[in-house]
């Protein structure tokens, strides 16, 4: 299948969250003019050839604080290099900010259909704590300036296990994104990095232990579920026809190719990614001669750990399609005391794992492919 993903690494924020380690720096006026500048560039030069876009990513970093009108040039310029179909799926992710209603309106006209916005937490102590620069009133600010401007396909993030966060708060937050229309949620288990400031100070001593964390997520899966929101993969949940075209592409192990530093690819059945640095992707004539190679990609292996985050796992036809020759038997045999435990369902049609499964997925899988 040709390639027909773009994703576009946008490196900035207004100001870096205690937790995060994404690649980003201070969203400086003339770094971001630069910057735009030097994407286009990178269109210009790109050494593969697409198909006409299905989806277009704006992820990051904060893509929104980059600017309405820097964002609107950046899709024109995708559309002119790669073509754009006229179904496509084009998202940027967004944080609330005073800037946002009129960023908003320039992604509209340009052609943006969907906003994913961090929004994290409905409690204000907690977004607090999280070091996020918006407030619960923000959020929904930001959610009826998405509305009026004419937006309709919208994703809420939420953080769980966060220190002194409830059961009730993530029901609450549930409830607050099922009434405001969000069709598409995802939800992560905070994360502490070591090299970050939360990593530093020790935070993860006042995060829920790994109970907690189980207790958060299995909660939030049915709370969710009730909600109207379907699981279709580890972290994300979507009403009907509303999954992320985009991100699932990752997980069905499909090609896209990602620009800008820290942006990974897999493309020409190789994955590779450009550094994590701002200065010298800008200084660099060549943008795709700082790509770095990170080896073969789509083997059985990469397939497994990926579709298996899907909550539709694997079928046996797809795998027999994909890998000629592919015996299940020995993946059966494997499965069975993970069966028996909860973990998986492996049946005549196929392997996926269930939500107590998604919790240990790392081991699951790696069980799996031992
Ligand atoms: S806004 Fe997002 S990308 Fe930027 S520092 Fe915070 S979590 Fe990281």
């Amino acid at each position: 299948m040709p390639c027909d993903a773009l994703y576009l690494h946008i490196p900035f924020c207004l100001r870096k969250c205690p937790y995060c380690d994404f690649y980003s720096v201070d969203a400086d006026p003339s770094l971001m003019d630069a910057y735009t500048e030097a994407v286009l560039c990178a269109f210009a030069q790109a050494p593969f050839d697409l198909a006409p876009l299905d989806t277009v990513y704006f992820g990051g970093g904060t893509p929104s604080a980059l600017g309405g009108e820097r964002l609107a040039r950046l899709l024109d310029g995708v559309r002119s290099r790669f073509g754009i179909r006229s179904d496509a799926e084009v998202t940027v992710e967004c944080n609330p900010c005073s800037a946002l209603p009129d960023t908003l309106s320039h992604l509209w006209d340009a052609g943006v259909n969907r906003l994913s916005l961090g929004m994290q937490s409905v409690d204000d102590r907690q977004l607090a704590l999280l070091g996020r620069m918006h407030t619960s009133a923000g959020v929904q600010d930001a959610i009826a300036a998405a509305y009026r401007v004419g937006f309709s396909h919208l994703s809420l993030d939420l953080m769980l296990a966060t220190p002194g966060q409830s059961l009730s708060d993530i029901g609450r937050a549930a409830r607050f994104c099922a009434e405001a229309g969000a069709e598409h949620l995802s939800a992560y288990l905070l994360k502490i990095e070591p090299d970050t400031p939360f990593g530093r100070e020790g935070v993860d001593s006042c995060c829920p232990d790994e109970d907690g964390q189980a207790d958060a997520y299995l909660y939030a899966v049915d709370v969710f579920e009730q909600l109207g929101y379907r699981q279709y993969e580890i972290s994300n949940f979507a009403r009907d026809g509303h999954i992320a075209r985009h991100n699932y592409k990752y997980w069905d192990c499909r090609e896209y190719l990602g620009i800008g530093p820290s942006a990974h690819s897999f493309i020409g059945g190789r994955r590779r990614y450009f550094p994590r640095d701002l200065r010298g992707f800008l200084g660099a004539p060549d943008k795709f001669a700082l790509l770095r190679e990170d080896g073969p990609g789509g083997d059985l292996e990469e397939y497994l750990m990926l579709r298996l985050r899907l909550s539709e796992g694997v079928t046996w036809e797809k795998l027999a399609g994909r890998f000629p020759g592919f015996d299940p038997a020995p993946l059966r045999e494997k499965a069975r005391p993970l069966q028996k435990g909860g973990l998986l369902v492996c049946d005549g049609a196929g392997l996926h794992l269930t939500p107590s499964g998604f919790l240990l997925s790392n081991s699951v899988i790696g069980e799996l492919l031992l």
